[in-house]
């Protein structure tokens, strides 16, 4: 397995990280499946258009009307619309590997997804080669 730390910025941040998956894909030169993995609560992961900045933004702009950050929430840490957010995105993916290439469509890019930041972040990646 291996780790990205990836050091967030603002509040809420998208963070597009397929340059930094496909150089840990790359070494395995293998076909197979790719797990990337979020170990937060406030935080997640989404695969979408990476050529346009406009999408990302407008997600975070509908995230943000559909789950605001104050509210009615009973958790006292105050931070349940960033928790709820990252359940909405989901803590985990899987992208298969073809000669030690992701294979994702030609527009998306894998994000990750700050909801309570800025904080240091990690996100682990590991390779699994099916033949
Ligand atoms: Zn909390």
């Amino acid at each position: 397995m291996e780790v990205i730390i990836i050091p967030t910025k603002s509040r809420s941040e998208f963070i597009d990280i397929t340059a930094e998956v496909e150089r840990i894909v790359s070494k395995s030169k293998t076909n197979g499946v790719c797990t990337i993995f979020c170990p937060h609560t406030t935080a997640g992961l989404t695969i979408n258009e990476n050529a346009d900045p406009d999408v990302v933004s407008d997600i975070q702009n509908l995230l943000n009307k559909l789950v605001p950050y104050t509210g009615n929430y009973k958790h006292s840490e105050g931070n349940s619309g960033a928790h709820i957010k990252a359940s909405l995105m989901g803590s985990s993916l899987n992208v298969l590997i073809e000669n030690g290439k992701l294979v994702l469509g030609t527009w998306q890019g894998i994000y990750f997804c700050e909801f309570d930041g800025p904080r240091s972040r990690q996100v682990y990646v590991d390779v699994f080669a099916n033949r």
